[in-house]
């Protein structure tokens, strides 16, 4: 089984690591690798298989989809981690929440995966991170933000000698600095690009071969441009294995290159190839863009009614794309919003469960969970004492007044209680100290790090604090004392255990006259 899990966490390193390539092989590897994931019983590897599953529907333009399964993912990977599957939702969530238009929150989720990072992650995991927080600023506009990104990403993948990473960095920088309409810097960046591929003889994949091209058109250097496009569409036949649209966005940059260079006849030809792979491979925004470019070439061989016409069409279509875009981005934006409500719901849920309605404390069910982390500390090392406080002659509050009196005594109790414990020390490793109800007039008050004579010292302060009160507003004469019964954890303690002994100490002092605090003192045993 074992092997199993290796091999599964093996294939899921490498669909995770290659995102850009083979997008329809990779979806159906994610999809494959998921269902071994589930039998062989393994959950954490199927949501990882799920997210894998989730980018590359978003690459072949499926986003609710995407939406869906990276939002489930997320949901789980934050109750059941770990943070590395975290963490990697995010980067896809990120992706998401861009190609729906809302560039603020893609950033949010870029940097909420670069926080979850720790010194245990692969710098090559930190490194694609970079990119996705630099591709999310360059996406939301802050062009210098995004480059100093880009350089820290290229950094890290030259520390560790991995040049396909250092050029698909420089390919995003060249590309964020032609949207941005800084040609000379994209051309900068696109040569440095075409000189580290040379001199490291790694070929350039058809897409960085169209950024370099684009870079020379911003030049205006439209001959090295055609060069380097008739090269990606070379490359196409040898490495097949791109996204869908690379083709199509490749005839088209050379079309137009063509028809700026005055090549009318050759651009005609090159968009028609163009316009037969978007309607085979239904590319709708390229499909538009072809009917923009062929404007153009009427325009430009001076058949004006038909460049008009055409121009018409290209507006009609449009528009069209753009409604059915915003309708998709619609569903994609519902299912997200889902993700969050959903989330925060859940939160809120978890957190009413945890507590209790009457003191706004903690409740039982809280101390269910954490009474086992703070003992396993004290298998740790760490001292703990816990203490059940529970009032004094408490019927007598609810019999002479009211027991709507007695629960606003159970909750100035409350306050009074948690006013009186010790503050936490400095030491930030230390889980806080709380007061818990139990039931009733009961509390629980747990000590982390408190060893007996302190805490002991503790306890006897709270004790006084609750005696001292000015409780005569609430109840007149009647006194409001509490007993307390404590006990220090021992390695070998379980909650049960742990608790039954600070009864015992608590009967031992009702039955010593109440108002007063006793610790169990003995030796473990
Ligand atoms: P002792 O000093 O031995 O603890 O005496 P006691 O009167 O406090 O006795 P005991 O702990 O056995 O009983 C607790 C009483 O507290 C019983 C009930 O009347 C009252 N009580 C329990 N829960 C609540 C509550 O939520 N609100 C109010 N007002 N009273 C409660
Ligand atoms: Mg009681
Ligand atoms: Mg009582």
């Amino acid at each position: 089984m074992e092997d199993e899990r290796a091999r599964i966490a093996g294939i899921l390193d490498d669909l995770e690591y290659h995102r850009a390539f083979d997008v329809e092989g990779r979806l159906e590897g994610a999809i494959r690798i998921e269902r071994d994931a589930l039998e062989a019983g393994a959950a954490d590897l199927h949501m990882r298989g799920r997210l894998v599953e989730a980018d590359m529907r978003l690459r072949t333009g499926q986003a609710t989809e995407a939406a869906l399964l990276a939002r489930d993912v997320n949901q789980w990977a934050l109750e059941n981690g770990p943070p590395s599957l975290l963490a990697r939702s995010h980067v896809v969530l990120s992706s998401i929440f861009e190609s729906v238009g809302d560039s603020a929150s893609g950033l949010d989720h870029a940097l909420r995966a670069l926080e979850l990072l720790d010194d245990e992650t692969p710098e090559r995991t930190r490194g694609s991170f970079l990119i996705r927080l630099a591709d999310a600023l360059s996406v939301a506009g802050s062009l210098d933000a995004a480059r100093q990104r880009y350089r820290d990403a290229e950094q890290v993948f030259v520390a560790i000698g991995d040049v396909e990473r250092q050029i698909s960095v420089l390919n995003n920088l060249a590309y964020t600095e032609s949207e941005g309409g800084e040609a000379k810097r994209a051309w900068d960046v696109a040569e440095e690009m075409r000189r580290l591929a040379e001199t490291s003889q790694f070929p350039l994949s058809p897409p960085l071969l169209d950024t370099l091209a684009r870079a020379y058109v911003g030049v205006g250097d439209h001959e090295r441009a055609a060069i380097a496009l008739e090269a990606g569409l070379q490359a196409l036949g040898t490495l097949g294995n791109v996204e869908a649209d690379t083709p199509a966005g490749l005839l088209l940059t050379l079309a137009e290159v063509q028809r700026d260079q005055g090549h009318l006849e050759a651009a005609q030809e090159t968009l028609d190839r163009c316009r037969a792979i978007c309607d085979e491979r239904d590319l709708g925004v390229f499909g538009v863009e072809v009917v923009r470019v062929q404007a153009e070439l009427h325009a430009a061989a001076g058949r004006f009614e038909q460049a008009y016409q055409t121009h018409r069409v290209f507006h009609a279509e449009t528009q069209r794309l753009n409604s059915v875009r915003r309708e998709a981005n619609a569903r994609t934006r519902q299912a997200l919003f889902e993700t969050t409500e959903a989330r925060h719901e859940a939160a809120h849920f978890r957190d009413q469960a945890r507590t209790d309605a009457l003191t706004g404390l903690p409740n039982r069910r809280f101390l269910d969970e954490e009474i086992p982390r703070c003992l396993a500390e004290v298998t740790a090392g760490r001292p703990l004492v816990v203490a059940i406080v529970d009032a004094d002659h408490f019927k007598r509050v609810n019999d002479t007044l009211s027991h709507e009196v007695g629960d606003r005594v159970i909750c100035e109790l409350a306050r009074v209680l948690e006013g009186a414990l010790p503050t936490t020390e400095e030491d930030a490793s230390l889980r806080p100290r709380f007061v818990a109800r139990l039931g009733g007039e009961e509390f629980l008050v747990v000590l982390p790090g408190l060893q007996s004579p302190a805490g002991t010292r503790a306890l006897k302060h709270v004790c006084t604090a609750v005696a001292h009160h000015a409780w005569q507003p609430l109840v007149g004469d009647i006194p409001v004392t509490v007993s307390i019964g404590a006990t220090a954890a021992r390695p070998r303690d379980t909650p049960s255990t742990l608790l039954a002994r600070a009864d015992l100490s608590l009967y031992a002092a009702k039955a010593a006259g109440r108002n007063r605090v006793i610790v169990d003192e003995r030796p473990a045993g």
